[in-house]
């Protein structure tokens, strides 16, 4: 073909390099999506020039878009941090944290009830690269401080606990940690910045977390259908010390996911103070009935560690606290794992699934004895079922967990109580 000076490009180049700018100042109650693998540079000096490691510009789909920047700065708003980082799950931001911070020869602190997949990451991957885990016990903070070293290097802290909903005293050990100059990172998706703010823990600006993990695929994603995890922190030298492990992982979110997770950030204050009222009344009237041995939700008085929780959160959404909308049960002991799978089979509103902080309510029931590396004294004998309450009218959600328990819980002789 004859390469004339103004040939007109085929149509295919033409779509390509299309010439059109739509006019600037389009303004919606929702940011416009990006999304980029690769971001285009006007000339080599710009190229060449432009700095990945801060916000001043763009280099690269995996170091941000406007989408992914705009999410990272409305999560600091909702958690009081100063950087953020976005990374494709929770879970991966636990292991970002954990690889960034972590080195052969040292030793990271996980609460017993922590998180199980954060464990597992820690025994398996971790403890490959010569990083010794060690658990320690979230109610005694005694426990915590004697388990430090002088090769600790970072301690998890997670407030309630996964599952078994135990409240630590967040802010004592928080105290013990900073005393012996430990990094501290708290898994903050159940308060998931509307309960207590991990920054500030006591509200004068004197006490906080180094760095918060969340998991946005709960109360930030709202629908059951984002995974998506951040990485806060609130010191410049810590988060690039993360934000460099998290571009040599190659971490990165992709812009329709960041734009779900916009989409429901605004209703989240609503969303978190609905479910919470609905788990509670459900908590309270589930501790009426006779199948059940305890209910473990954080603003039950009953509830382990609820004193701290009331410290903690107890000023949150005007005075009445918050608790989002998780909570477990112990089964009485009488009653066999057939008849606890029964129940839960047994429910049509609440549905068997993992994960939380959607539309739908869930249950899911869990084994306990392969959960924990030491009793719990704590918690009544029993089988371990636990909720995640969804938008569901909780009056309906009450008939689904009395039609269930009367059908695959018979009445308990009175004469032999367990
Ligand atoms: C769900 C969850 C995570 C992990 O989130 P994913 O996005 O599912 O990987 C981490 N911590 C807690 C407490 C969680 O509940």
């Amino acid at each position: 073909m004859v390469c004339m000076k103004d040939h007109l490009p085929d149509l295919s180049t033409r779509l390509v390099h299309h010439d059109y700018s739509p006019p600037p100042g389009f303004m919606a109650p929702q940011p416009g999506v990006y999304k980029a693998s690769t971001v285009i540079f006007p000339n080599v000096a710009v190229m060449r020039s432009r700095e990945w490691k801060d916000k001043s510009g763009y280099t690269y789909g995996l170091h941000g878009t406007p989408t992914t920047f705009i999410l990272e700065e409305r999560l600091c708003t909702l958690e009081g941090g100063l950087q953020c980082l976005l990374v494709p799950s929770g879970l991966a931001a636990i292991a970002n944290v954990a690889l960034a911070l972590l080195k052969p020869g040292d030793e990271v602190l996980i609460p017993d009830n922590a998180y199980g997949p954060n464990k597992d990451l820690a025994h398996a991957e971790l403890a490959r690269l010569g990083i010794k885990p060690v658990l320690y016990d979230p109610l005694n903070p005694a426990d915590l401080e004697a388990r430090l070293t002088p090769a600790t290097r970072l301690v998890w802290l997670e407030a309630p606990g996964s599952v078994t909903m135990e409240f630590p005293d967040l802010c004592e050990q928080v105290r013990i940690c900073r005393a012996r100059g430990v990094t501290t990172a708290l898994d903050n998706t159940w308060g998931a910045g509307l309960a207590f703010a991990p920054f500030d823990l006591l509200g004068d600006g004197t006490l906080g977390v180094d760095v918060s993990a969340h998991a946005l695929t709960k109360y930030p994603s709202g629908g059951g259908d984002v995974l998506m995890g951040s990485v806060m922190t609130r010191d410049p030298a810590l988060h690039m010390k993360i934000k460099l492990t998290h571009m040599r992982l190659g971490l990165g979110v992709a812009g329709n996911d960041a734009e779900a997770v916009l989409r429901a950030l605004s209703s989240i204050g609503l969303r978190y103070r609905a479910h919470d009222e609905a788990a509670r009344r459900l908590a309270q009237w589930l501790q009426q009935q006779p199948a059940i041995a305890q209910v473990l939700h954080p603003a039950l008085e009953s509830s382990p560690g609820h004193a701290h929780w009331k410290a903690l959160c107890g000023a949150a959404q005007g005075g009445q606290g918050a608790a989002a909308g998780l909570f477990s049960v112990m089964i009485d002991a009488r009653y066999t794992q057939q008849q606890v799978d029964a129940f839960c089979d047994g429910l049509r509103l609440f549905k068997l699934g993992y994960s939380w902080g959607g539309p739908m309510s869930l249950v899911v029931p869990y084994d306990l004895a392969t959960m924990r590396s030491r009793p719990a004294p704590h918690l009544a004998p029993g089988t371990l079922v636990r909720f995640s309450v969804g938008l569901e009218a909780v009056e309906d959600l009450r008939c689904d967990l009395e039609q269930a328990m009367a059908r695959a819980f018979p009445p308990l002789d009175p004469s032999a109580a367990g």
